[in-house]
């Protein structure tokens, strides 16, 4: 048994570190660059440096050429994710959102037209995609959603509400999944569509709903009489259900985030180094215990990755890698906060936090990791009769 990555992904990751050297954006104190980014010029340097990825044809390597990829391989594209992971490259919700949930689906569900429409903007880095599935009454119950779409000649007219929508103040494009059948059991009368140019639609309304760690990241968004054009639902009217359930990222193993949980062990060892005796033997014991967690989370994903390069779908497998990675994540933050001492709970715009302000940014950014893409709960109703073949009651 041989643990590694071949030369041709070793030689890209050399590739991808160069290039991260040169073109990072520096955005600290500002919280990252990421989507739930503090200010302006984080979001925009974090576009810059999204577009330089797709000039190279590194937004969505491991599509097919003929949508935009490079036709990477799963081990190529783990390179990529770590690399960036580890390297805290920013995403403007075009990898997530993008790449991660609707490109897949539109490659597998879309027609024709959809896919020269969209794929090659996402792959441009132009586009900008966010998520309305979730309701104030539809979260794991997804299925009980109640926003309504109604056919009006060669448009849908949609009324309703979503919630928790990351980054819709900062996308331009919206997938969402609606009910235009309310007779037919919940499942079935569910259809997705694509909604263009969201911030200029009539009738869209876009609310913030500020974080706890006092960051913009999510929003509600209303629809009141909101026309989209009847070209944009994909799929078939009421099997929307089956699009929406389609996220089959083509990389799940979640490696991005454990590369992150890497450096951050490796930012507090030489904290740890420079500071007090006193200081290293009490926390020395709980950073090895941690360093050793995250090398098994990294084994973890490197199985997802070594299923799907065989051809293989993820299952319950994934639900794991998802609940380890998000409480792991969640111990180690909360385990630097109380590392660094008093001044550990400094936040990114206080000047003498130490790392950055990193650790309490990161610790109360990691709580909701445990119930956003499904909570942990769902995740684990999943390992117990998918994984253990348990029955459902
Ligand atoms: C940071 C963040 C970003 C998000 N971004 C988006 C987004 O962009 N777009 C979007 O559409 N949604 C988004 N969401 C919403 C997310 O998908 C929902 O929060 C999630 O599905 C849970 O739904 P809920 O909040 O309604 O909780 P509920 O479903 O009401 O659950 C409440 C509690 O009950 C538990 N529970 C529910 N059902 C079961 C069950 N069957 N068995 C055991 N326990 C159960 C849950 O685990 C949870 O602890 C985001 C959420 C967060 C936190």
């Amino acid at each position: 048994m041989e643990l590694r990555f071949g030369e041709k992904e070793e030689n890209l990751r050399k590739e991808v570190r160069e290039f991260l050297r040169t073109n990072l954006p520096k955005t600290e104190g500002e919280g990252g660059g990421q989507l739930g980014s503090r200010t302006d010029a984080a979001f925009e340097a974090a576009l810059k440096f999204n577009n330089e990825l797709g000039k190279r044809g590194w937004i969505a390597p491991a599509w097919p050429k003929e949508y935009g990829g490079l036709g990477a391989s799963i081990y190529e594209q783990m390179v990529f994710n770590e690399e960036f992971g580890y390297n805290g490259a920013p995403d403007t919700g075009t990898r997530g959102f993008g790449v991660g949930m609707i490109g897949p689906t539109l490659i597998i569900h879309g027609n024709e037209e959809q896919k020269k429409r969209y794929l090659p903007r996402i792959t441009s880095g132009e586009d900008i995609w966010c998520q309305g599935y979730s309701e104030p009454g539809a979260g794991s119950d997804l299925a009980a959603l109640q926003t309504r779409a109604v056919r009006d000649g060669d448009d849908y007219v949609i009324n309703g509400q979503k919630i928790w929508t990351s980054g819709g103040h900062r996308s331009n494009q919206m997938f969402c999944l609606v009910r235009t059948d309310p007779e037919a059991p919940k499942h079935r009368g569910i259809s997705f569509l694509l909604i263009d140019d969201i911030k200029n639609q009539p009738g869209l309304t876009i609310r913030p709903l500020v974080n706890m760690a006092n960051r913009h990241h999510f929003n509600e968004v209303f629809f009141e009489d909101v026309r989209v054009p009847a070209r944009n639902l994909v799929g078939e009217e009421n099997r929307g259900w089956y699009v929406g359930m389609t996220l089959l990222d083509f990389e799940r193993s979640g490696i991005g985030t454990t590369a992150s949980q890497k450096k951050t062990l490796e930012n507090l060892t030489k904290t740890l180094k420079g500071g007090p005796a006193w200081k290293r033997e009490k926390y020395r014991h709980k950073l090895a215990d941690f360093v050793i967690a995250n090398e098994v989370g990294r084994f973890l994903g490197y199985r997802i990755g070594y299923i799907q390069a065989s051809g293989m779908v993820p299952n319950y497998e994934a639900s794991v890698v998802k609940i380890y990675q998000s409480e792991l994540g969640q111990k180690i933050y909360n385990f630097g906060v109380n590392m660094l001492g008093l001044s550990g709970q400094f936040v990114p715009e206080e000047p003498r936090a130490p790392l950055g302000g990193d650790m309490p940014e990161s610790y109360i950014q990691s709580v909701p990791a445990s119930i956003y893409s499904g909570s942990n709960e769902i995740q684990r109703n999943i390992i117990a009769t998918r994984g253990l073949g348990l029955p459902r009651g």
